[in-house]
């Protein structure tokens, strides 16, 4: 099994290659984000480990240019930062795991063996209902092929309900993940933003994909009434 270690502190990378070669794995290691995407995309890996913050190329953006180019490794991020909006960010993008430093060496072991069992998952940056399309990479928008422009909160509301196609979800699931937590605001702020999102992705099209579900929230999926 072959390891690529992205960490630009040489601490943590030593003590970390050091572990894994103890464990019989091959480990290469890279101290900059550019240096770790030309190995990644130049060999194959069973897995890698990234560092957010690294030097040249942060460990966001060579995750999402990996994912980009299709490269399915599982990924496993190494970082000192804890932000909830971070992680969803990096998950979003394609992340697989997420360690958070400082970091006992049996934990991460344990982390890597279960991401290494389950093997390289088939993810697409698209999801699609009906022949609507959203691409998160791409941050773009399509129906019945034409391009839809939505502002970043009509996306990310977008997003939410096609992740979670089929499901309902309450006006309070939605203002937590589409806006934060601290968010006071007008209490109709879901209704406004899905009477725009109907505007812009159902009005013109048939069937109708954005459901109300009366005393809930809303749904979307295929086949739904307005
Ligand atoms: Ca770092």
């Amino acid at each position: 099994m072959r390891i690529l270690l992205v960490e630009d502190e040489a601490k943590v990378s030593n003590f970390v290659a050091r572990g894994l070669t103890e464990e019989r794995f091959a480990v290469d290691v890279a101290a900059d984000g550019k240096s770790g995407l030309d190995l990644a995309t130049t060999y194959h890996y069973d897995l890698i480990i990234l560092d957010l913050m690294l030097p040249v190329l942060d460990g966001s953006q060579v995750l999402r240019r990996l994912r980009t180019d299709n490269v399915q490794v599982p990924v496993l991020i190494l970082t000192a930062r804890d932000a909830v909006a971070d992680k969803v960010g990096n998950f979003e993008a394609g992340a697989d795991d997420y360690l958070t430093k400082p970091f006992a060496f049996a934990e991460l072991l344990v982390r890597i063996k279960a991401l290494l069992r389950r093997g390289p998952v088939s993810r697409s940056s698209v999801v699609r209902v009906a022949d609507l399309e959203l691409d998160r990479l791409a941050q773009q928008v399509r129906r019945a092929g034409k391009r839809i422009d939505l502002t970043a909160k009509e996306f990310s509301l977008l997003e939410y309900l096609m992740s979670n196609a089929g499901r309902v979800l309450s006006r309070t699931m939605i203002i937590e993940h589409v806006w934060d937590h601290s968010f006071d605001g007008i209490t109709n702020i879901v209704d406004v933003y899905v009477r725009h999102l109907r505007g812009k992705v159902d009005d013109a099209f048939d069937p109708k994909l954005i459901r109300t579900v009366r005393g809930v929230g809303y749904s979307i999926g295929h086949g739904a009434q307005p």
